[in-house]
């Protein structure tokens, strides 16, 4: 079996150590159940951006190290599968071996997807399974290229449950159906915004994405971030939704993008000399009004820059809220590696969201309607 996982886990450089291994825990279901099925595993994944040049502090060692620990079993790691012969060694392995590929992006074939490239992973095994579905909106040679050479193609549980979930989401939502977008930046969400604008009952966009629609809004942001090129877009939108859509009423508000600089907080127009960094007070108590459950719950981007302690309590209110409705009887999908992190620094923990998904551009991809060829590629 030749597996796609997405191991491109946040590295510790200084340490050379896993900071986060999240996502080698979330695919420990299908490599237990092929071991235990007997079937011989090479795991295949990126880590990084080396652009096919070999770089020590991107390889995927100490990934496999941690996954040998995680699973209690030796993983043979693999430097190099063509010079290595890994084809032909494979046939002599035990059933139950676990081989850990190195960085497959070490090799500039992977992400041109080239067919010889390509055509040498495929002959690694017989079966091909998608785990990795944060990358599956790449048409690269582990994605996409080598998938074409199989039988058979099929997606890991991971990747079967985030589907489940984000089309249940896309197709029928249970309502009243709660969008939360946050973030900096409106300009990649568009797609997927307008789709979610369409199906949602209430859409609260806070964070950086807010600005947008307040100075569109004729409303004072100070200097605030915001994206001018979208002013015309968001008031289209706006006039068309105003009925759904949620803004903040109040912001943590500072001088300069720095943790040290005070901050206070501003009721609507904000001080020419100030940004916002943070959703207020009354936008929280007005949040957690609406996040209240039952019926779905999508929330992407968190409400401030939540990395600085003073800036954190509009995300992590938000977090706990969503958790809570879950509890409530809410069905939530989280989504973007940023709220993820968020959700940590809540203290929320995985079993409050019904569903944490792994892919942050290619969520959104999938959610503006584009193909992902790594799953359409898919028996
Ligand atoms: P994105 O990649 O678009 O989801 O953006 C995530 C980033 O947005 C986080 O790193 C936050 O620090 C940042 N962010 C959230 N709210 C704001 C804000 N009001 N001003 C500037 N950056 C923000």
């Amino acid at each position: 079996m030749f597996v796609r996982v997405d191991f491109n886990v946040p590295i510790n450089k200084e340490s050379n150590s896993i900071r986060e291994d999240y996502r080698i825990r979330r695919a420990l279901p299908t490599i237990d159940f092929l071991i235990e099925s007997g079937a011989k595993i090479i795991l295949g994944s990126h880590l990084g951006r080396p652009k096919g040049t070999i770089m020590q502090d991107l390889s995927l060692e100490i990934v496999s190290n941690r996954l040998s620990e995680l699973i209690n079993k030796e993983v043979l790691f693999c430097r190099d599968f063509m010079k290595d012969n890994l084809s032909e060694k494979v046939d002599d392995m035990p059933n139950g071996s676990v081989i850990m590929l190195e960085n497959l992006r070490f090799h500039k074939e992977e992400t041109t997807n080239d067919k010889i490239f390509s055509s040498n992973l495929a002959s690694l095994a017989e079966i091909y399974i998608n785990e990795a579905f944060g990358t599956s909106h790449r048409a690269h040679s582990s994605t996409y290229g080598m998938a074409q050479g199989f039988k058979t193609k099929i997606a890991g549980f991971l990747v079967s449950k985030e589907i489940k979930f984000i089309s249940r989401m896309m197709k029928e939502p249970e309502h009243p159906f709660l969008v939360i977008i946050g973030g900096s930046k409106i300009r990649d969400k568009i797609s997927a915004l307008g789709n979610l604008l369409e199906s949602a009952d209430k859409i609260i966009i806070a964070g950086g994405a807010a600005y947008t629609f307040l100075k569109a809004n004729g409303i004072n942001i100070g200097s605030s971030i915001y994206e001018e090129e979208m002013i015309d877009w968001v008031r289209e939108v706006y006039k068309k939704y105003q009925h759904k859509i949620v803004l903040p009423i109040d912001h943590v508000i500072s001088k300069s993008f720095n943790k040290d600089e005070p901050c206070s907080i501003s009721d609507k127009d904000i001080p020419e000399d100030h940004m916002a960094l943070d959703i207020g007070p009354k936008t929280i108590e007005l949040f957690n009004s609406i996040i209240k459950g039952p019926g779905y719950i999508f929330w992407n981007g968190p409400m401030g820059v939540f990395e600085f302690e003073q800036y954190s309590s509009g995300t992590i209110h938000v977090a706990r809220a969503v958790a809570l409705a879950t509890w409530r009887g809410a069905t939530s999908v989280v989504g973007g590696g940023e709220t993820i992190a968020a959700i940590r620094k809540a203290e929320v923990l995985e079993s409050e969201i019904s569903h944490i998904s792994t892919g942050g551009g290619a969520l959104l991809e999938y959610l503006g309607g584009s193909q992902l060829p790594g799953i359409e590629i898919l028996d």
